[in-house]
């Protein structure tokens, strides 16, 4: 028996990102602005502060600008409003990217809604969320896409080439990843079919994919035999469990030592679609700050 190839999420997240980099000297070589990007975060979550340092530490090691907003668990939601106000304003800034979850007195809906439309690089904006929902087939993606799930649909595309005429199983129907990854595939002529946790019979309907996105935040729930033979696994889930030396580990939502058995490609966890979603972040702003500067850019760019 061969076992499954495995896509390597940091090569073509480092990949992506000298892409990046070379794209923020291109657009500033040509009289371009420099592509900047303001995270905002509130209160004090160790997590949050993690992921909010790395994110601005490589939007600068790639050439851009980093603004970075530390705003009080306190502050009041039209404090924030006006913060995202002043963003939006701020031609320097091209992404502005506000950490979630935020705390339980601000109405997020309400904040999400107030980022530009053209700075919206998480791609949460319902009017971006219903471009996605209205894209024709093939038509380019001139608008900011939720990250991991594009990482996802990058990730297939160099796995797998065209990806016309697939089934894809996508289990999960969040508005974060699983909703936002079947749009993408439909986009890419994969016939497509949305699972969620009243599905019935979830193994067998896993076996008819030739593509299956997993993204439900349930441990290894995905066993070998809900996947066809040769079948392209693509992981998303990360969850900490605990390891038998007392410490913890990270695993996904598939249980990754059977799939390899059974499928054609698989994502590992950690270092599939994780790596992906932070270097998507920041090619999304590269296209928000290159669409901003009024200048041309080829697909191939
Ligand atoms: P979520 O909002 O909790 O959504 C989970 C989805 O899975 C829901 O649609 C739910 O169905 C479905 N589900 C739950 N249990 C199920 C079951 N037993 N069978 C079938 N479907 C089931 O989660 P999320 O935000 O999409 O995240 C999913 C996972 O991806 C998590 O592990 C998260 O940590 C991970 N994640 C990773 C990245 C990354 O960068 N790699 C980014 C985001 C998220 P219902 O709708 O019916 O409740």
């Amino acid at each position: 028996m061969t076992e499954a190839k495995l896509i390597d999420g940091k090569a073509a997240a480092a990949t992506l990102q000298r892409r990046v980099g070379d794209g923020v000297a291109g657009l500033i070589g040509r009289g371009g602005p420099t592509p900047g990007l303001a995270t905002v975060l509130v209160g004090a979550d160790p997590a949050s502060q993690v992921y909010v340092r790395s994110k601005a530490r490589l939007a600068a090691e790639l050439g851009m600008a980093s603004f970075d907003f530390r705003l009080d668990e306190a502050i009041a939601e039209a404090e924030l409003l006006a913060v995202i106000d002043e963003l939006n304003g701020d031609e320097r800034v091209h992404g502005i990217l506000v950490q979630l979850p935020l705390p339980a007195h601000i109405d997020t809906t309400q904040i999400l809604m107030a980022i530009d439309p053209a700075k919206d690089v998480d791609g949460f904006h319902p009017f971006n969320v219903g471009r996605l929902g209205t894209v024709a087939p093939r038509a380019p993606l001139d608008f900011p896409v939720p990250c991991t799930p594009l990482g996802v649909s990058m990730l297939l595309q160099d796995t797998l080439g065209k990806l016309a005429g697939c089934n894809a199983v996508v289990i999960g129907r969040s508005n974060l990843v699983g909703r936002p990854v079947a749009q993408l595939l439909l986009r890419a002529d994969c016939t497509v079919t949305i699972a969620h946790s009243r599905t019935r019979d979830l193994a067998a309907l896993g076996r008819t994919a030739d593509i299956l996105v997993v993204a439900i935040g349930r441990p290894e729930l995905v066993r070998g035999d809900w996947i066809k033979p040769g079948a392209t696994v693509i992981d998303v889930g990360i969850n900490r469990v605990p390891a038998a030396d007392g410490k913890t580990r990270l695993v996904g939502d598939v249980a990754f030592d059977e799939a390899v058995k059974v499928a054609g490609h698989v994502t590992p966890v950690p270092g599939g679609v994780g790596p992906m979603t932070v270097a998507c972040l920041m090619f999304n702003t590269l296209q928000e700050a290159r669409r901003a500067s009024g200048l041309k850019f080829s697909a191939a760019d």
